[in-house]
Formats: C-alpha cells, structure tokens, sequence
C-alpha cells in the first residue's frame, strides 16, 4: 500500500470525505442542500417507450438496479436515462438514482451494496474504482472488484480564486502571480486551496494548474480536503483562496461576486477525461446483460445530452427539486458554453461546454485505458501510489486497469445498440495526450512523462 494511504488513517479519511458532503450545493446564498436517497421525479414526457420486444438473448436478467451519483453535471447520463425512458426502453424499468451526500457516502455505499441498503454503482471520480478494487480507500482495507464502464463526461469543472486576488495575476498561467504565493507563504496563512476528496480528479486538476505554474502543491500551498459550503463561505471571509470546483459553481461563484474562475478544466486540458460509471464486479458478473442494457440507455441518453437542442430541457430536468435543486438559469449558460469567468473573461465556445458523447478527440463515452494509466500515473506522481505501479513500463498499473476497467462491455453494448462503427474506437489507447503547458503524456512510456515535469513528490 502507499505511503499515501497509509498515512491518511482511516478515521480521518471518513472525516474530510464524509465532511465534503453535499460538497456541491449550498445552504444560503448558493441554494440548499440535496436531499439524500431521492429518486426523482419530472413532468417532463419521456422520449423512449419502453421496447415491447427487447431479443431474448438480450433481455436483462433484472430490471431494478441502484446508482448513486452527486448532484453536479457529471451525473446527466444518468439522470436524462430515467427521466428520457432510454434505461427503460432496454428493459431496465427500475432503476433508482440514489443522491449521495458525499464521494466518502458513494464509497461507503458501494462497500455494502445495494443488498445491504447501498449502491450497486454509480458516478465516480478517478481513479476511486481502482483504489476500491485495491482496498485502500475501503474499511479494514477490505477489497471490493469494481468495473469501469463508460466514461460519463469531458470538461464542465473549473479552479475558482476569491475576489481578493482579482488583477493579481492568477489566472490560467501563473508567471506573473509568483510574488502572491511567496508572499502568502511566508505569512501565517499560506494560499489556501480546496477539493471534495483527496487524491482524485479535482485534486488533480487544482494540483495540475499550480505545478505548470511552478507552484509547489505540497510545499507553496495549503492544499486540503473541504466541504464546499465551508469553503466559499471561508472564500467570503477571506480565509479560503482557492478551490477546484464543477458546473454549476463557476457561474454562481461570478454571479455572486465570491470569486472569479482561473481557469477551466477544459483550458487546462481540453477533452480531458472526467468522471465515469463504475458498478461493484459481483453486479456486472451476475447481470452481464442488465449491464449492458444500463450502458445502452446511458449511451441513448448522452447522444441526447449533446444535441444542444436538447440542453434547455436538459436543464430544467436537472434543476429540479429531486435531482440539483438550483435554478434553471445557472445550468443553462455553462451548457451552452457560455462562461463569465469574472475579471471581464468570457468564454463563448461550445467545444469547451460539458459534453458527454463525442468531442473533438472522438468518443467522451468509451472508457479508455489509457486514461485510467494517467490518473495512476498522476497518483504516483504526487505520492498517493507508489513507483512500482509505474515500474517496468506499468506492468503494475496495467494489470490493474485491464482488471478493472471493462471498455470490453461497452463495446458489446456500443453494437448491440447500432452504434455507427465509426463511433466504436479501435484502441484502447487515446494515444499521446496534451496539457496546456506543452506536457505530453504518452500512455507507452509514463515515466518520460513524470521525468518531464519539474514540480513532483516522486523521484524518477
Ligand atoms: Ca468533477
């Protein structure tokens, strides 16, 4: 096990992940707090029928599963599949969306399942699946085989700064803002920046902009794990300077003058991997056809999802009380590309919009593996892993991901459902991916791409 998890004793990780509940969504100013274990309800017509004569070779052998997800754009797939009627139209016709009040509950969920009044999947972020599958985010280190299935969504996350640092400098590049770190760091109060849990994507993504910055996450910066309706409110107070957040935050953050956006993820690097779904293995090992039928209404649901015709019902979906419980008129902007970034930045592109199906890469949907070795790789980098996953060409990592990821299944899916071939991709590598700093990761050699990077905790 990592030094990482080690470290990090059990009770402590159940604090700040249990504490960045309802990380999200706010009391007061920034809306209310979710209400857990709702399914959801909406006026909304459904566009499916259910299908009358579903192939007996393909007829799920349950039609009732329960997924958990967190009320942030994320979990659309997931949500327009209910409401849609794409999960019924496969046949699954009871299929309950369980909100989580934290990624430490959606942990704590899948540990038991939904037997034991849990969750049989759901949204996660990464690589949280690899570390259940290890055992080392788990009670008692107990390891619990999971399958990645399909990715959820590109973009639609952000780093957000407190209004105190506007025309300071810090904004997607940091060279003109060294000089208010240093300064900070020889205060009583360095830079103090958030994510919802530790050592998955948004860590990642606040710790990737500092480090292309020059900026030491683990040194320049105090770095910790907050609940979301603490930290603005620490932003408003000025105690809290910066945190890595998603849609709908950067808009309300701009509109409620609490900060401006840095950057979003998908200036950092654009169409990045996000968040994926993810089930328990025993599940998918007992239901490889209800599986199937699951991902066939998500992949109907996230072609759906990206016809921006669809995004103004989209929204209004969401918004509802069951699911976001937010106003339309946050969502609305974001899912049509349009971002106030505050500081007189606007952003107006489409290409740069949360998207869920296709982006200019290909496929958002399809799981590849070579993005699950770079959230390990990332892992390594800054010391949650440790080297050996990345030793000897990642044989480590890679047996890992070749256990836990399954694109197998999506792709079964993907032609059972009349996915254009086009649409299926052929390798399960993305091939060599670039960062808005010039960095490259070439899934063949992970290690020249840590050796790359100047600011790290491992020694390669
Ligand atoms: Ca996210």
């Amino acid at each position: 096990m990592s030094d990482f998890f080690n470290q990090i004793s059990r009770r402590k990780f159940i604090i700040t992940a249990g504490a960045s509940a309802g990380a999200v969504f706010l009391k007061g100013c920034l809306g209310n707090p979710p209400e857990a274990n709702t399914g959801g309800n909406s006026q909304s017509a459904p566009t499916a029928q259910p299908a009358a004569n579903i192939s007996p070779e393909q007829a799920p052998e349950t039609n009732a599963v329960k997924l958990g997800y967190i009320p942030i754009v994320e979990a659309a797939p997931l949500i327009i599949a209910k409401e849609k009627g794409f999960f019924a139209k496969y046949g699954m016709t009871n299929v309950e969306l369980s909100k989580q009040a934290s990624w430490g509950a959606a942990r704590d969920n899948v540990e038991i399942g939904s037997a034991g009044g849990g969750i049989d999947g759901g949204q996660w972020q990464m690589p949280m699946p690899h570390l259940i599958t290890e055992g080392l985010i788990t009670k008692g280190n107990q390891k619990i085989p999971m399958y990645v299935l399909c990715q959820l969504i590109t973009h639609g996350n952000g780093i957000a700064i407190a209004n105190k640092h506007q025309g300071s400098g810090i904004g997607l590049k940091l060279a003109g803002a060294k000089s208010v770190f240093s300064k900070l760091k020889s205060s009583p109060t360095p830079f103090t920046a958030a994510q919802t849990f530790p050592a998955v994507n948004q860590d990642f993504w606040i710790r990737y902009w500092l480090a292309a910055g020059g900026i030491d996450p683990d040194a320049d910066v105090k770095l910790l794990t907050v609940p979301s309706a603490q930290t603005v409110a620490n932003m408003k107070t000025g105690t809290m300077d910066a945190f890595s957040t998603g849609d709908p935050w950067p808009f309300r953050i701009v509109k409620d003058k609490v900060g401006y956006m840095a950057a979003l993820t998908a200036e950092i690097w654009k169409n990045h991997p996000e968040e994926y779904l993810a089930m328990r293995a025993d599940w998918v090992d007992q239901n490889p056809k209800a599986t199937k039928a699951l991902l066939k209404g998500i992949m109907e649901a996230q072609q759906w999802c990206d016809n921006f015709d669809n995004r103004q019902e989209m929204a209004n979906i969401l918004a509802q009380r069951a699911y976001f419980n937010v106003p339309v008129d946050v969502l609305i902007e974001p899912f049509m590309g349009k971002y106030d970034m505050g500081e007189g930045r606007k952003i107006d592109d489409r290409s740069m919009a949360a998207l869920y199906w296709k982006d200019e890469k290909g496929s958002v949907s399809y799981p590849y593996k070579s993005h699950d070795l770079w959230f390990i790789t990332e892992s390594v980098r800054w010391g949650f892993l440790p080297k050996d996953y990345i030793a000897n060409n990642a044989a480590k990592a890679k047996q890992l991901i070749d256990k836990v990821n399954r694109e197998d299944i999506w792709k079964e899916a993907a032609k059972e459902a009349g996915i254009a071939a086009a649409d299926i991709p052929t390798s399960t590598s993305r091939g060599v991916e670039e960062f808005f700093d010039g960095a490259k990761f070439d899934p063949e050699n992970p290690e020249a791409y840590l050796k790359s990077l100047q600011i790290k905790k491992v020694s390669v």
